[in-house]
């Protein structure tokens, strides 16, 4: 990897420490009956010590360039498939059903400039794998994982908690990566859910979820104008709270059953 010129524009930082990649690895806790799906592989450092304990793992790499590398590195081993090109526009159903396997993991140092859209590609194909071990932006963590009430509750925080049990497993420093970013990241652990909440209308509970947090500091009567107050009312009400209240503060519980009985009132 020693030539090798490094493209920003595909936020490629690859890891150089050797206990921060052992880490992920040890988290992410792979079998022999376990899928695995790297976005991003980049150099191979997570990889390298992934395939071996997979039963397959698909790796999808933007840069051609690291293919040959790639093959190199893993040579020995014949459980996985690159698929060079873009992720998002991936055929991620189509390429799954190739495979016979109990469990579907994702693990990843993810491209920075992509990791909502990624996380939302498996949400809204249906594709839900039990596990993400997954590397993002501190930030984007401090978001998954929060709780409610604090600043960086959000859509998107609410959203993912409806499928995921969501938490930060570990900071990593800007310094573990070369080249070095001008941010601070954090390694983030999604475990699907065995009891989801029954939602009667999903793009209605999504819709109304993003637009609850419109603007950040209106209440619910301000951001949802467009929707039956009334209904929305009445559970806030059962829950101890009033059009007044702001999005931040309100549980994924109220979200749904107020995207359930708006369902319902249509
Ligand atoms: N996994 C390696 C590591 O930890 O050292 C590299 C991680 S680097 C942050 C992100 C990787 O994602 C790069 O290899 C980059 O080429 C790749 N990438 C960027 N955009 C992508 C996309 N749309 N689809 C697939 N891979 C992408």
């Amino acid at each position: 990897m020693k030539q090798f010129q490094f493209k920003k524009s595909l936020g490629q930082n690859f890891l150089n420490d050797k206990n921060v990649i052992n880490k992920i690895v040890e988290s992410a806790d792979i079998d022999k009956r376990t899928l695995v799906i790297e976005i991003g592989p980049g150099g191979g450092a997570i990889t390298e010590l992934m395939v071996p304990k997979a039963g397959h793992a698909l790796l999808y790499e933007a840069d051609s360039r690291l293919e040959s590398h790639l093959n190199e590195l893993l040579k020995g081993n014949d459980n996985y498939d690159i698929i060079i090109g873009d992720f998002l526009k991936a055929d991620l159903g189509g390429d799954l059903i190739k495979y016979s396997y109990d469990k579907l993991y994702v693990v990843a140092n993810l491209p920075y400039y992509i990791t909502t859209p990624i996380i939302m590609k498996f949400v809204e194909e249906c594709i839900l794998p039990e596990k993400m071990v997954i590397m993002v932006q501190k930030e984007v963590a401090y978001r998954l994982s929060a709780s409610v009430g604090s600043r960086d509750y959000g859509s998107l925080t609410v959203f993912l908690n409806y499928y995921y049990d969501i938490k930060k497993l570990f900071d990593v420093s800007r310094n573990c990566f070369t080249p070095k970013p001008n941010v601070d990241s954090a390694i983030v652990e999604m475990k699907l859910k065995d009891n989801r909440l029954e939602v009667l209308d999903m793009d209605l509970f999504k819709r109304l979820v993003r637009d609850s947090f419109l603007y950040k500091r209106k209440t619910i009567r301000n951001n949802l104008k467009g929707y039956n107050l009334e209904v929305i009312g009445n559970i806030l009400d059962k829950y101890g709270f009033n059009l007044s209240v702001r999005a931040e503060n309100l549980e994924l519980e109220i979200f749904v059953e107020m995207a359930n009985e708006l369902a319902k009132n249509r």
